[in-house]
């Protein structure tokens, strides 16, 4: 068991090194588990982000000019490395983000691993197409957008970074990177193991800072392209922010999604699912499947397994691989979602589970389970983030389609039922990004990831993604004499 964080030594990465400017506003990096300061980093200057966004603009035309085959090189190797240094990316990641370690070693720097994997991979294939036309023919290229700016929210720090990162540099572009101010360390050490792995100085860059950082960096005009990872309220600020300058964004926000299980399911797949799709890092997770509308003939019966289910969450020290419930990420986070039990329980939802912080140390809050939730409740209408499940009763098909619907958010959705037909048809209906069949939250990087309505713009992974960082140039090429009318 690894007890200290191999920590990077400086708070940026700029033109392939370690960069520091200790005027920057200090940044104190918190172990959510014990609240105690274990790093410190400052935000970036002016003066940092002007030489990063420099440094990304010389680094980017040489990259877009290698052989999609040779991009993709560097790409795998990187996806090795990280890899290799499974271990203690995700000590890291569980230092900064107080996850279990059980799921870091999964979860974290393995999903940023098979995002570079994936995009190194289909680097060599990207391209144009032709079109003949009579004698004439066009044909098409696909190019770059320059400088992409990523910035990342806190709940899956590394993985974040690697699924803006691979796609990106795939199709040549260069990143400058902000992590999320609560877990500043993870994207350093990519920047470390992609310049390791035959990336040119500068190409992936990493700024630390709080949301004057980001905005410095969405309003630059050396800047084609910004991909959040975020809350809807930043969203719209960065959305507006781009706009002004008519550039590409993707937005992966939040999410209020439903998991719909119909009496005909299996009950413990539900239940697992239901435990997966809200309780997994601590409930911290965008597409959870929050509104768990259970058909009533089936809901005594799903609550009490349910119920017995969470009697075997083990809180305590997340870099204790047998711990598989870790802390909030911070002592604010914590705060909101004990508003939220607050409300649940003024609102008339009956607690079945949970809903204490617990005495110690850390920011850890005991998985809690609402049930005689209704739509109208806060609860059910706004993005918790963090371990509480709201379960509601539903009778019909057409019932449940509805009320699954009726929220601004589109991020996900899920339907338990033996019956497929009734499955596919839901989830033609189901307004969201994402939607799972009899599972719940697996996110393969071949399966784009992305919301619709406020939960987002664009997708992240698979083929999807490179509509997202290249733009297509089209090109007429005429074979014979030009018509002119005088
Ligand atoms: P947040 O919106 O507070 O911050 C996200 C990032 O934006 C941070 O790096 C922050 O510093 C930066 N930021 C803040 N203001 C900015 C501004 N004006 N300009 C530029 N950057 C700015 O989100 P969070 O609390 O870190 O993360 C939780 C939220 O992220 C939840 O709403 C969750 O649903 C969402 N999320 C979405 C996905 C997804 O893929 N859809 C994944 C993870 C998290």
């Amino acid at each position: 068991m690894t007890r200290t964080a191999p920590i990077p030594t400086a708070s940026h990465f700029i033109d392939g090194s370690y960069a520091e400017d200790a005027s920057g506003t200090p940044i104190p990096v918190i172990h959510p588990a014990s609240g105690a300061v274990f790093a410190n980093v400052h935000a970036a200057t002016p003066a940092l982000i002007d030489r990063a966004l420099e440094a990304a603009r010389r680094a980017q035309g040489d990259w877009a000019a290698l052989t999609g085959a040779e991009r993709g090189r560097v790409l795998r190797r990187a996806a090795e490395i990280l890899r290799e240094r499974n271990r203690d990316l995700s000590v890291i990641e569980t230092w900064d983000t107080g996850k279990p370690l059980q799921e870091t070693l999964v979860a974290d720097a393995a999903s940023g691993a098979d995002a570079l994997e994936f995009f190194g991979g289909i680097a060599a294939d990207l391209g144009g197409e032709t079109r003949q036309l009579g004698q004439d023919w066009s044909y098409t290229r696909r190019e770059p957008l320059g400088v992409c700016v990523g910035i990342g929210a806190w709940n899956y720090p590394i993985q974040i970074a690697c699924w803006k990162a691979a796609p990106a540099l795939a199709c040549g572009n260069a990143m400058v990177f902000k992590p999320s101010e609560t877990t500043p360390l993870s994207a350093l050490k990519l920047a470390e193991i992609l310049l390791e792995a035959g990336a040119p100085p500068g190409l992936f860059n990493v700024l630390q800072g709080a949301g004057e950082v980001g905005a410095a960096l969405v309003t630059d005009p050396r800047v084609a392209k910004v991909s959040l990872t975020g809350s809807v309220p930043t969203g719209r600020k960065v959305y507006a922010a781009a706009a002004a300058g008519i550039k590409s964004v993707t937005m992966e926000l939040g999410g209020k999604s439903p998991l719909i299980i119909f009496d005909d399911a299996e009950v413990e797949n539900a239940v697992s699912a239901a435990i997966n799709g809200n309780f997994y890092s601590s409930g911290q997770v965008c597409s959870n499947g929050t509104r768990v509308f259970v058909q009533r003939g089936i809901k005594e019966a799903f609550l009490s397994l349910l119920a017995k289910r969470l009697t075997g969450a083990v809180l305590g020290d997340p870099l204790d691989e047998a711990t598989n419930f870790g802390p909030m990420v911070s002592e604010g986070q914590l705060n909101i979602v004990l508003a939220y039990i607050a409300r649940g329980h003024e609102e008339g939802a009956r607690l079945i589970a949970g809903g204490n912080r617990v005495v110690g140390p850390g920011y850890f809050l005991e998985p809690t389970l609402f049930a005689d939730v209704t739509d109208e409740m806060a609860i059910a209408r706004e993005e918790i983030f963090g371990p509480v499940m709201s379960v509601l009763d539903f009778d019909t098909e057409d019932e449940v389609l509805a009320r699954a619907n009726a929220t601004e958010f589109g991020l996900a959705a899920g339907v338990f039922t033996r019956d497929l037909a009734r499955a596919h048809r839901m989830v033609a209906r189901l307004q969201a990004g994402t939607c799972w069949i009899n599972t719940y939250n697996l996110t393969p990087v071949e399966m784009p990831f992305g919301g619709s309505k406020l939960s987002g713009v664009g997708r992240e992974n698979a083929r999807a993604a490179i509509e997202h960082y290249s733009q297509v140039k089209a090109v007429y090429v005429a074979m014979g004499d030009v018509d002119a009318p005088f």
